[in-house]
């Protein structure tokens, strides 16, 4: 039997934290071992911000971003040219894109890819909102911000297949994006780049 060296409730929190992105079982002990050094200045508020984030997350019933208001508050913002919408895969692209700052858009979060091996068909991704919100009218090109894979580009052009009855121009990214590449690893730059090169699919 091996030795527990830490009551229930902490090998509860090293566990939960080893389960972060990034957080091997080793770096999920320094992390905890941190909080409880700083209780007060870091565990309670962080337990806290965590509570009312549990609380308030919903995806936008728009974008499929997610926030704690609906619409999100890119959807919301009037700021914002409504004339283009960059698709993407996941939530963590759209961030991605956001910090790249090239454009100021909206966009629209499909929550995965088309993967047939994998069961995914288009029933799975939030593609009927996509050619609804087009259909709508007011977009002027769509831009197909989807990683550089097979299940990207297949999606892409499956997206392009069900768009083409509408008045809309359908772009994607060109150059930057590596083949093989998740955008959520690429640096700003090389973002702003693809989204400034893109060319009509
Ligand atoms: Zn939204």
């Amino acid at each position: 039997m091996s030795k527990r060296i830490a009551g229930p409730e902490i090998e509860r929190l090293i566990q939960l934290l080893a389960k972060l992105p990034g957080l091997g079982p080793r770096s999920a002990r320094r992390a905890a071992l941190q909080l409880i050094k700083k209780k007060e200045q870091l565990m309670a508020p962080l337990a806290a911000a965590m509570g009312e984030a549990v609380e308030k997350v919903r995806v936008c019933s728009s974008c499929g971003n997610v926030d704690t208001v609906d619409p999100c508050t890119i959807c919301s913002d009037p700021r914002r040219e409504r004339g283009t919408l960059i698709v993407v895969e996941e939530v963590a692209d759209l961030w991605a894109l956001e910090r790249a700052a090239a454009l100021n858009v909206r966009y629209h979060v499909l929550g995965g890819t088309l993967s047939p091996l994998d069961g995914i068909g288009p029933d799975d991704l939030n593609i009927a909102g996509l050619i609804s919100r087009v259909a709508e009218g007011g977009i002027v090109e769509v831009v197909l911000a989807v990683n550089a894979t097979v299940e990207g580009q297949t999606t892409a052009h499956y997206i392009t297949d069900q768009l083409s009855g509408l008045d809309v121009k359908v772009t994607r990214l060109a150059h930057g994006v590596p083949i093989g590449g998740e955008l959520d690893y690429l640096d700003e730059g090389t973002l702003a780049a693809a989204l400034r090169s893109r060319t009509v699919f």
